[in-house]
């Protein structure tokens, strides 16, 4: 089983940029994935079509088998997508934006209270749950956008660029939190332009270039070429 197949996506943007020239790929059920590529590849593009904030010009993406443009809320539901940038609102209290997420994943009042708790402890920012996002750091900034991604136990998790603008200790945390939701069975894809991270975490990994896939591997293949 796949937990994701993407088909001939094509991306043309409104100003005429193409930025995906006819993406295949398929990521197996608990792989930990990397799509690498160097800035301008397309794999922003590619994360946001799969998060629906950004429409494909044409092409398919099955999440575990169902179809994402068919099967949009299910589908949604087996997700969770970290984002580069920050999008949550400045002014909302730390626990109120993974509470409120946990709202439009259908999860209600103990179950969402308790699934809160159990992702902000998780990435340690449980004692912060009453503060304003605008005053935490960035790295807790990003650690929220995981918890958020998180709260409602996706089977497959998009995280684009994670540790970028992350120091070196929060990066190693960061690998190792992911390591072990990998072990627990949920399928990790992430975009990085640092190979040491695809090399430390992923088994397999595809590399984009001008919108187009150009290489498909296991990181060991890819790493006995270099
Ligand atoms: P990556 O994430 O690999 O850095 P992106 O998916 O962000 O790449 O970008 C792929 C290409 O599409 C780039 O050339 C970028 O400039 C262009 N692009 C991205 N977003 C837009 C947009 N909203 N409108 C026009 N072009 C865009
Ligand atoms: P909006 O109408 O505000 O775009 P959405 O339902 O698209 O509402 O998204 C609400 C918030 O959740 C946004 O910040 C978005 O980036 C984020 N989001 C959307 N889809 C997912 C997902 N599958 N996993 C995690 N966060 C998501």
């Amino acid at each position: 089983q796949y937990a994701i197949s993407i088909r001939d996506l094509h991306k043309t943007y409104d100003n005429g940029h193409v930025a995906l020239k006819g993406i295949d790929l398929d990521v197996r059920e608990n792989d930990f994935f990397a799509l690498l590529g160097p800035n301008g590849a397309g794999k922003s593009t590619t994360i946001g079509i799969i998060s629906t904030l950004v429409r494909a010009t044409s092409g398919s993406i099955s999440i575990f088998g169902k179809d994402l443009q068919t099967h949009t809320y299910e589908t949604k539901l087996s997700l969770g997508i970290v984002p580069q940038e920050v999008n949550f609102s400045q002014f909302e209290k730390v626990g109120d934006i993974v509470l409120t997420q946990a709202g439009y994943y259908g999860l209600k009042g103990k179950l969402a209270r308790e699934r809160t708790e159990k992702y902000l402890k998780k990435l340690d920012l449980w004692d912060k749950r009453d503060n304003r996002s605008r005053m935490l750091s960035g790295g807790m900034k990003r650690r929220l956008m995981i918890a958020r991604a998180l709260v409602h136990e996706p089977r497959l998790l998009i995280l684009d660029e994670p540790t970028a603008g992350v120091d070196i200790e929060l990066r190693r945390s960061m690998w190792e939190f992911l390591q072990e939701i990998n072990n627990r069975g949920t399928t990790i894809i992430l975009t990085t332009h640092y190979l040491e991270e695809a090399e430390n975490l992923c088994r397999n990994i595809a590399i984009i270039n001008h919108g187009e896939i150009v290489e498909n591997t296991s990181m060991r293949a890819l790493l006995g070429k270099l």
